[in-house]
């Protein structure tokens, strides 16, 4: 539970400066190295992997949608040896995958994709994060689409390079990267032996920035601190417990409209996000014809599937504030009329 006491003394500082301290208490974390990256969430993802990784370094990289896809591409523009553990879009990564390729050989990190966008999966940690910790390596989790919908619990899980984005479930304007480095990343960070390929996200020169000296690296988007700091403090006034209730209760809404309707969800019920619900299309109905006349007639606009999945699925976002029971009633109302 988010202390009062906690919650109003964060509300005393002052919006000239951002402090690291509510993002904590959002990505349940005590790292100190835990700062909002400049860019939107492929920033966070590029300065989680271009920190860690040295030229030559094996990454074991899983794979079962486009953001998975994307690490992996991340993970060898910086010179990795890229192992990837792939799964069918639609379907979590297997642990035992991951055992195997650690087996494989010593491995740098494993970077997996808490919350698959384009699939509609919530991925569970626990597991490969203890497997990953067995073998030595890191783990580097993209939570772009769950921090602030789901429980992310960097610290418990044992995360150690975690980030997100500001537009997703944080529902705050895009532009910033929340990013958490544990300590072990951060010695990683410290004992490099050749320079972060990356001069701009290079968090060792980033981090005296938000630290006590306030070094300048590079200019930051004050405008969209002011936002980031007060959709933090929505977010901990809502309470996190309570927020990701909503976000459960609205995609059950979801879920039980749909079945009525007798539409499927992709993603086996034990493993379906909250946050980004993936519907099968039914049988003979037109994709791109239900989605333009929801955005016309309606004004409610729907996701269609990526890759693999381009034609077979709809991609319903209820995230953040637009998680609401309105929200998916309207869209039951109006898929309900259209396919009728
Ligand atoms: C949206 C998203 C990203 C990329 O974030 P941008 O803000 O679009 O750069 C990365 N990973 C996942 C899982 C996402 O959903």
């Amino acid at each position: 539970m988010i202390s009062m006491q906690r919650l109003r003394r964060s509300n005393d500082v002052g919006l000239t400066r951002f402090r690291p301290a509510l993002l904590r208490e959002v990505m349940l974390t005590d790292n100190e190295l835990t700062i909002p990256v400049s860019g939107t969430g492929s920033a966070g993802m590029e300065a989680a992997l271009c920190n860690l990784i040295e030229p030559g370094d094996r990454c074991v990289v899983c794979v079962n949608g486009v953001f998975g896809g994307r690490m992996a591409d991340v993970c060898g523009r910086y010179g990795a040896e890229v192992a990837t553990v792939a799964a069918p879009w639609g379907q979590p990564i297997d642990p035992d995958d991951v055992r195997q390729a650690l087996a494989n050989g010593p491995t740098k990190l494993v970077a997996i994709v808490h919350a698959e966008t384009s699939t509609g999966v919530l991925q569970p940690l626990e597991e490969i994060s203890r497997m990953t910790h067995e073998a030595g390596a890191l783990l580097v989790v993209d939570c772009v689409t769950s921090l602030g919908g789901h429980p992310v619990k960097v610290d418990e899980w044992g995360i150690d390079a975690c980030y997100s984005g500001t537009q997703k479930c944080l529902s705050i304007p895009p532009g910033l990267a929340p990013i958490s480095f544990a300590p072990a990343a951060v010695a990683a960070l410290e004992s490099r032996k050749t320079k972060v390929a990356n001069w701009y996200l290079d968090m060792s020169m980033v981090h005296k920035y938000w630290g006590e000296e306030r070094t300048y690296h590079h200019t930051a988007p004050v405008n969209a601190l002011y936002g980031f700091h007060e959709g933090l403090r929505l977010i901990l006034t809502e309470g996190l417990e309570a927020r990701w209730a909503r976000h459960r209760a609205n995609h059950e809404l979801l879920v039980a409209g749909l079945a009525e309707m007798g539409v499927e969800m992709l993603a086996d019920p034990k493993y379906r996000l909250w946050s980004l619900n993936a519907v099968r299309i039914p049988e003979g109905v037109d994709d791109v014809t239900v989605r333009q006349r929801l955005l016309n007639e309606y004004d409610i606009e729907i996701g269609g599937g990526l890759g693999d999945l381009k034609g077979k699925v709809w991609r319903v976002g209820l995230m953040g504030t637009s998680s609401t029971p309105n929200n998916v009633l309207m869209l039951l109302g109006a898929l309900n009329a259209i396919l009728d």
